[in-house]
Order: C-alpha cells, then sequence, then structure tokens
C-alpha cells in the first residue's frame, strides 16, 4: 500500500473514521458510502517559490492548475491501484467536496496540527497544502509518513489574528466576513468588503492569515510539479480562466474585483453586468 500512497502525496496519513465526527451539511458534498470506516488523508503543497510572487494579485493557491483536477487525478489513480490491492473493497475520493471535516480528520490521522486560523499546520509545507481524502470499506492500519509540527498555537501571539482585514478570527471567524469569501460573491460588494479587498490586494482569495503564521517561516516552497506548469500569480483583464481554480465563478466577479483594487478600468462592463 505504501508505493501507492507515496506516489498519491509528499504527505499521506491512514486512520479510523471517529464515529463521533460530525458529517458536513452541505448538499454539494459527495455522500459517504455506505460501511466505510477508514480514511487516507493526503496533504498536497501547492506553495511555489518566491520567483513567482512578483505583481501576484490572488492567493497562491490559485496560481497554479485547478487543484481539483490536479489532486483529483492523484487521487483517483490511487484509488484504482488500492481497488485492485484491495478486491471487493470500496474506495471512494474526495477533493473540496468530502461529506467530513477534511481538517479535523487530516488532524486526527496525525497529518499535522489545527491553527488559530482554522487550517491544517503541516511540519514540512506549514499551511501551503490541499487536502484529499480516501475513504474506504478495507480495515487498513493506521499508519503516516508525516511529522507533527513542533507548535503551539496557545504559546504564539497569533499574528494569524492580527493580520486579519476583517478581524474575523479575531471574533470567533465568520465565513462571512472573509476576504476570501467575499472575493467569490457575486454582484455588488459593500463598501466595507471593498475596502477588505485593497487592504487584503488581492483579485481572488486571501493569504494574509498564512503569510503571517509563525508556523510557515520555514515551509518548504516545492509544490507538485503539477503547479509549476504554467502558472499565472497576477491576474489582469485578459487572463484565460479555464482550468484555473476560480473558473467556476465566472469573469464577471474577477472584474469587478480588479476594478475594485484599480488594475483595469472595467467600469462600464461592470456595470451591465450588475
Ligand atoms: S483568509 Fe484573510 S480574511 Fe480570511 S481569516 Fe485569513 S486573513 Fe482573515
Ligand atoms: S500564527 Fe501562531 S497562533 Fe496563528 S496559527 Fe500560526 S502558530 Fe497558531
Amino acid at each position: 500500500m505504501e508505493p501507492i500512497l507515496n506516489a498519491l502525496a509528499p504527505l499521506w496519513a491512514v486512520c479510523k473514521i471517529p464515529a463521533d465526527l460530525p458529517l458536513l451539511p452541505f448538499a454539494r458534498q459527495k455522500p459517504l458510502p455506505a460501511g466505510v470506516r477508514c480514511a487516507v488523508c493526503a496533504a498536497f503543497p501547492y506553495r511555489l517559490p518566491e520567483a513567482y510572487d512578483s505583481n501576484r494579485n490572488i492567493a497562491r493557491y490559485a496560481v497554479g492548475a485547478d487543484y481539483h483536477a490536479v489532486c483529483g487525478a492523484r487521487l483517483a489513480r490511487a484509488c484504482k491501484a488500492l481497488r485492485v490491492l484491495f478486491p471487493g473493497e470500496v474506495f471512494e475520493w474526495y477533493c473540496d467536496n468530502a461529506p467530513l471535516p477534511e481538517v479535523a480528520l487530516a488532524a486526527h490521522a496525525g497529518l499535522g496540527v489545527r491553527g488559530q486560523h482554522n487550517l491544517l499546520i503541516t511540519k514540512a509545507f506549514g499551511t501551503w497544502v490541499f487536502l484529499g481524502e480516501i475513504v474506504t470499506t478495507a480495515a487498513l492500519p493506521a499508519k503516516s509518513n508525516a511529522s507533527l509540527p513542533k507548535i503551539n498555537c496557545r504559546q504564539c501571539p497569533a499574528p494569524c489574528k492580527s493580520s486579519c482585514p476583517t478581524g474575523t478570527l479575531q471574533a470567533g471567524f465568520c465565513r462571512e466576513d472573509c476576504v476570501s469569501h467575499i472575493s467569490q460573491k457575486k454582484g455588488l460588494l459593500t463598501h466595507e468588503e471593498e475596502t477588505a479587498l485593497r487592504q487584503a490586494q488581492t483579485a481572488w482569495g486571501c493569504d494574509l492569515c498564512q503569510e503571517a503564521c509563525v508556523a510557515n517561516r520555514h515551509a518548504q516552497t516545492n509544490p507538485l510539479p503539477e503547479f509549476l506548469q504554467s502558472p499565472t500569480p497576477c491576474l489582469a483583464e485578459e487572463t484565460p480562466i479555464e482550468g484555473r481554480a476560480y473558473a467556476w465563478r465566472g469573469r464577471d466577479v474577477l472584474l469587478r474585483n480588479l476594478r475594485i483594487l484599480g488594475r483595469v478600468d472595467t467600469k462600464n462592463l461592470y456595470s451591465q453586468a450588475y
């Protein structure tokens, strides 16, 4: 099994799914197959070297190819190989659509620890990882190739919180107040929301709490090779959006955000769209 998991991701961990782990209520999640009892949690690093940072105006996770496709292809390949290795057992994969809380499950499996910014902190790559899961009916032995980071959020001055432009991490986190969520909203933004986008200087997503996180100071910057193909750190009016993590939201939302940042004069187009 280990060669399959080593080919899946640089970091992986296998665990029993806790019986009391709450399922997520969202309708877009793929349901869990009946009888699953174990999970493989995988962490896919995506942070590119600093050379790709100049003029970047989107969150790091969106610079490379859409992670759903990249990580999904790896998870699908691993599932196929595991089904051959464990005939008769069910294997199903998820990436950003799991009915299980990904960070809680990954922390339970030993992939990393949950930080005060609610993200998983891995020892090798800090928070700059995508998470994916394979659930199975097979009784897999608990195992991990990851080490836990030596970080204690309770003894940290928490620059992640003070860096947040909306203060939502100080207030217990509300998704509606997170710039990452605001950058994805359709339609007109409020004055406060526009101000938050400008503060974060982002046309898509927000990295400020991760940039500030102490645990990321020594994070490795060697992403999956797929993310080094055609990286696009700076979004502009004419940037093709196909195959990118922001494509699902459509161009109008991106143009609105660019206009708010003053990167492009899309006022006329914006007025027509909204
Ligand atoms: S992503 Fe940005 S807005 Fe959201 S919690 Fe982190 S710093 Fe705050
Ligand atoms: S900045 Fe400190 S408190 Fe915040 S998540 Fe990182 S280690 Fe934890």
